[in-house]
């Protein structure tokens, strides 16, 4: 019973644009599960030699496993999406561009990647992350974004990995944490139209030592929250950065940083980077027309749902974005 509860629980979790270790975990309880149920049936059909009562018993321990499996079909595996992802990693091709990429994760958000952060003093706008964290950047992180981007001869150098205090970093009239805001009651980070919101956002990136021509990237615990479209997003793009929602991690190793890579996430910011370096979705770009688009791409959003987003990028993007690259 105790195990049905946890794994009632870990299915439920809430986080539906994260990938989890939910089936991993699912699968050790299904199994432990499934061989309590019968061991305890064979003890009762010991005990008591009633046959309707056993039979009543392993009909229910079968009804119980049956659920359970499709308990586990139904919470989303990580794993399951992005075959093509991995695949892609397996490839190594040919460098020619190395854009930095410049990590920071938004304090006091909730995010579990702000763990173990210091800060040299109260009023420090910048802290360093864990250990873990750090290693977690550069040997899953960096190397997965690669794994798509190198079919554009493409490979990100980090830039700097660190905790930001939004507050303090002030420019103009405002903060970064202007960012933040409540919506239907609970926090979330606001993601406001390029006229009315997005530009400080540029303008705190030399704030934050962020050098013209790099791309920065806010990680966030809260929720985004799209003002224009009146929806929820798992991640977001300005001009020179994006937000991404990245509220758990979940370490095979916290010491090398090995973590179950969560593949959506991962996926979202590949897209968004798509969007930084000049790439629209498909049928929204004059430059690669939709008919040009293979079914599974990086930027093919309406897919995202369905089938977790595909990272195939097609000559005509590459040759686009390395012109923007070129011109940064
Ligand atoms: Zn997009």
């Amino acid at each position: 019973m105790t195990a049905l509860v946890f794994f009632i629980v870990s299915a439920s979790d809430p986080v539906t644009n994260q990938a989890t270790p939910v089936s991993f975990f699912g699968t050790i309880v299904f199994f432990v599960s499934a061989l309590m149920a019968i061991v305890l049936g064979i003890v009762r059909i010991a005990k008591e030699y009633h046959r309707i009562r056993s039979c009543i018993w392993i009909f229910i321990t079968a009804v119980l496993a049956i659920l359970f499996f499709l308990m586990q079909h139904y919470a989303a595996d990580p794993t399951e999406y992005y075959v093509r992802y991995d695949q892609e990693q397996a490839n190594h091709r040919p460098v020619s561009l190395h854009p930095k990429l410049h990590f920071f994760i938004l304090n006091g958000t909730g995010s579990e990647l702000e763990q173990g952060a210091r800060f040299s003093s109260d009023d420090a706008a910048l802290g360093a992350v864990s250990p873990a964290v750090a290693n977690m950047f550069e040997r899953v992180v960096v190397p997965q974004l690669n794994g798509i981007w190198d079919q554009c001869g493409i490979a990100f150098d980090v830039g700097g990995i660190n905790v930001v205090r939004a507050e303090k970093v002030k420019f103009k009239n405002l903060s970064l944490a202007e960012l933040f805001g409540d919506h239907e009651g609970t926090r979330v980070v606001f993601f406001r139209s390029a006229t009315e919101g997005t530009p400080w956002i540029d303008g705190a990136l030399p704030i934050l030592g962020v050098p013209k021509g790099d791309l920065a990237v806010f990680i966030t615990g809260y929720r985004i929250w799209n003002t224009d479209r009146y929806q929820e997003a798992a991640a977001a793009t300005g001009k020179d950065w994006s937000i991404l929602t990245w509220p758990h991690v979940y370490y095979v190793n916290e010491s090398t940083g090995d973590i179950v890579t969560p593949k959506k996430t991962l996926g979202s910011l590949a897209h968004e980077i798509g969007h930084n370096l000049g790439l629209s979705h498909p049928g929204e770009d004059d430059a690669v027309p939709e008919n040009k688009f293979s079914k599974f791409n990086l930027l093919t959003a309406e897919l995202k749902d369905e089938f977790g987003l595909q990272s195939e990028l097609i000559p005509e993007q590459c040759a686009l974005v390395k012109a923007n690259l070129r011109r940064r």
